[in-house]
């Protein structure tokens, strides 16, 4: 495992299983990413580090070029480089295999729905961009190198330790407080945006199935299943009895600069290729969240 801090702690404040050992890496800086692998000789490289809150990439766009999309190459050339690479070499046999997180962000301003592993990137933010950078890149390694190097296009997958900032999190976490009479009103940009929100821990059994597959390919991991921002706010709320309606205020100053109005998975070829499905419902994961955030701030408040 890479770490950027080198932090013995998951992002939720609990320790790190004891099996795992923290070895500092930055995706700024290369020399940093071939001493890791030097050190950890890994099977398998999950790159998982971005800028990852699309609304922070317009406010520092070179940054989310330099993390987000070159970061990948980093890492990329972190791995030919240890294992000693070469166009000429056909062979890559004992070369540890690379994941990299995709997005369905890159399809931005949709050209079809739903969205599959043939549909044309239409990236609507620096994020987006500089995501689609680092896909192109994973499948020029597989081509030139013959790395085992795939790019999972994942939908937006979410689970109680979501970083608050992001919209279900921060509903979760909204929902709770207003319901214990900590906060009264939850405010939001754009309600209609539908997104297809499924459960992280479907999303990294399926990320690891994807490196176990004979031959790389890329691939699309979603539910297939739509909801507007505005279903999930109404289920949130009627989940702890409340009507949303008293509790919601749109504010303009967070609405996106450009909008990615609308993303639906076409998950045929997960399924057909991996025998991959998600297994929470959306109802599920908003219900999990919900009242993950309610012992969580019922504890704070209790300490
Ligand atoms: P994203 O799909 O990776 O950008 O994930 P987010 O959770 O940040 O946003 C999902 C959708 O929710 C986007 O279309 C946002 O415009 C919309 N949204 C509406 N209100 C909010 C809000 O207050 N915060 C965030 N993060 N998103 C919001």
């Amino acid at each position: 495992m890479v770490r950027g801090q080198g932090r013995p702690y998951a992002r939720d404040g609990r320790p790190l299983h004891p099996d795992i050992r923290v070895v500092s890496g930055d995706l700024l800086d290369q020399t940093s990413l071939i001493a890791a692998v030097e050190q950890s000789c890994p099977t398998e490289v999950y790159n998982l580090g971005a800028l990852s809150f699309v609304p922070v990439s317009w406010k520092q766009p070179t940054v989310a070029a330099e993390v987000t999309g070159k970061g990948v190459l980093r890492m990329l050339e972190a791995i030919r480089i240890t294992a000693g690479l070469s166009s000429s070499r056909t062979t890559s046999s004992g070369v540890p295999r690379f994941y990299q997180a995709s997005t369905s962000e890159m399809f931005g301003k949709v050209r079809e729905s739903p969205q599959s592993e043939t549909t044309p990137f239409h990236p609507r933010s620096p994020y987006g961009v500089a995501k689609a950078f680092g896909h192109y890149m994973v499948q020029n390694y597989r081509e030139s190198y013959g790395m085992f190097a795939v790019s999972g296009i994942l939908f937006n997958h979410e689970s109680p330790i979501r970083g608050p900032e992001f919209v279900t999190r921060k509903v979760s976490l909204g929902v709770a407080a207003v319901k214990l009479g900590l906060m009264d009103k939850l405010r939001l940009g754009n309600l209609e945006a539908e997104r297809d929100w499924g459960f992280a821990g479907d999303y990294v059994r399926g990320m690891t199935m994807m490196l176990a597959q004979d031959e790389p390919e890329d691939l699309v991991l979603g539910t297939g299943i739509t909801h507007r921002v505005r279903d999930l706010v109404e289920f949130a709320f009627a989940h702890v009895g409340l009507d949303w309606r008293d509790h919601v205020e749109v504010d303009s100053r967070l609405l996106r600069p450009a909008e990615v109005e609308l993303l639906c998975a076409d998950l045929s070829r997960a399924r057909q290729k991996l025998g991959w499905k998600p297994e929470v419902s959306f109802e599920e994961l908003v219900a999990m969240m919900v009242d993950s955030d309610l012992r969580l701030l019922t504890d704070s408040e209790d300490a």
